[in-house]
């Protein structure tokens, strides 16, 4: 339901151009990013050496098929800096992304990385209708997540005015927007209907609320919940889609005249889709994993990074780059938990670390309203169950719950049960999560 409509705006000209500019850009930059990573970053020189491929085998777009890939893995082996390109002096920021074990993956900006990221989040906040002279009030988390920085520096880059709020603090939120009266939101999906429960509470009418546009991103959502936020809300809720290891958020993002997916901003990322299984390179429309290539990065270039998201390529529409369609899952085992990423190997590697608490473990998610429970449910070792006073138990729950806090980031509720609670499976792999959530459609 497109409730308020949105204002004219003038696109950049590469938004517009031909799709062969658009590859003879995509290939001079291609060149550029291969040979920076090669010349610049240990790893990859020896990966493509390895793989008997230099920088000038590459010679249309559709050589770099012959290139390694870029896994999470290797970032967490090159921990902290080992996959920046330039100095460390030359390095202007840092974020981080949870990784597969309790250190997080880190990556680095330059100054020009940074405007870059600017640039592109700015395109997005205008394709989803948002113009210079807008409020935009930000409610993704700041910090070492790239949504909230990312947002930001790119809504004052448009020209916003700019409320860094962050996460948390419902109330609060609501109070701001009905004061400050922002027109645009930047916020994930399911937390946008924690906001507008409370406006719901309050008895404030979706048509008396000031915000025209919403921009959400950093977990799965679907149709139906982008009708429940445009009704609730009075808005036009648009996808962005994004991730720290190929920059943050705006790496593609969704037009408002269209709402048909979100449009990689293909002059400074490369796309392929990839059969997960094989790693063969599949065509426009197919599904399959998505796989980015930066064009422009200098600090932490990443050459085929796989990013386990599943979903296809799709033809233009209100932009002349293809669009992506909305990730149907993951390749990994990975978790969005109220838009954190969460391995449930770093869970375990919590629980291990006390070593009353055995090895057979149960995560289980449910939705309460929109917002996301985790249960961690662990057993006490054979030796220690029955022997444990009621204090102990619960001191041992209370630290397990700020270990997973402190390294995972969610908050968890901690169960100790006594030994040989959780059913074991017979036969083949324990289920270990248990997502109880509804699915997204
Ligand atoms: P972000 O700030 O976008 O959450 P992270 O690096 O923490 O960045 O997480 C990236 C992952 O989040 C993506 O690989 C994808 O699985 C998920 N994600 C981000 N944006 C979206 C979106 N719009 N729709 C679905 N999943 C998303």
């Amino acid at each position: 339901m497109p409730a308020k409509s949105p204002k004219p705006g003038d696109l950049e000209p590469i938004e517009r151009a031909s799709r062969d500019e658009i590859a003879a850009l995509q290939l001079e930059r291609l060149k550029w990013s291969v040979r920076h990573a090669y010349d610049n970053v240990p790893h990859y020189r020896k990966s493509f050496d390895e793989k008997g491929v230099h920088p000038d085998d590459l010679r249309t777009l559709a050589d770099l098929a012959r290139f390694p890939f870029t896994t999470k893995t290797d970032l967490r082996d090159n921990y902290p800096f080992g996959l920046f390109a330039v100095p460390r002096e030359k390095v202007a920021r840092v974020h981080a992304s949870s990784g597969t074990t309790g250190k997080p993956i880190v990556v680095g900006y330059t100054l020009k990385d940074i405007d870059t990221w600017a640039n592109l989040v700015a395109r997005s906040i205008r394709a989803a209708g948002g113009r210079a002279g807008d409020t935009c009030h930000i409610a993704y988390g700041y910090g070492l997540f790239t949504g909230g920085l990312g947002a930001h520096y790119g809504a004052e880059r448009l020209g916003c005015t700019v409320i860094p709020m962050s996460g948390g603090q419902t109330e609060k939120q609501v109070q701001l927007i009905q004061d400050f009266k922002p027109e645009i939101i930047m916020v994930t999906p399911s937390y946008s209907l924690v906001i507008a429960e409370e406006f719901e509470r309050l008895g404030v009418a979706p048509e008396d609320i000031s915000l025209k546009i919403g921009i959400f991103g950093a977990e799965p959502w679907g149709q139906g919940m982008r009708a429940e936020i445009e009704r609730k809300l009075g808005i036009d809720a648009i996808d962005i889609y994004g991730l720290t290891e190929v920059m943050g958020p705006g790496v593609a993002c969704e037009c408002i005249e269209s709402k048909d997916g979100p449009v990689i901003w293909e002059d400074h990322f490369y796309p392929e889709i990839i059969n997960p299984e094989t790693g063969e390179v599949v065509a426009d429309g197919e599904s399959g994993e998505l796989v980015f290539t930066s064009l422009s990065k200098e600090a932490a270039p990443v050459i085929r990074y796989r990013t386990r998201d599943l979903t296809r390529l799709l033809a233009p529409t209100s932009r002349s780059f293809r669009r992506m369609d909305r990730i149907t899952g993951r390749t990994d085992d990975m978790l969005i938990v109220r838009g954190v990423n969460v391995f449930p190997s770093v869970i375990e590697e919590q629980i291990l670390r006390d070593k009353r608490l055995g090895g057979n473990y149960q995560i289980r998610l449910t939705r309460d309203g929109h917002l996301d429970n985790v249960e961690v449910l662990c057993e006490l070792q054979r030796e220690c169950s029955g022997t444990l006073s009621d204090v102990t138990v619960r001191e041992i729950a209370k630290e397990l719950q700020h270990h997973i806090k402190t390294i995972a980031g969610i908050s968890t509720k901690v169960s100790i049960l006594e030994h040989e609670s959780i059913p074991r499976t017979v036969t083949g792999k324990a289920r270990r999560v248990i997502d109880e959530r509804p699915k997204q459609v």
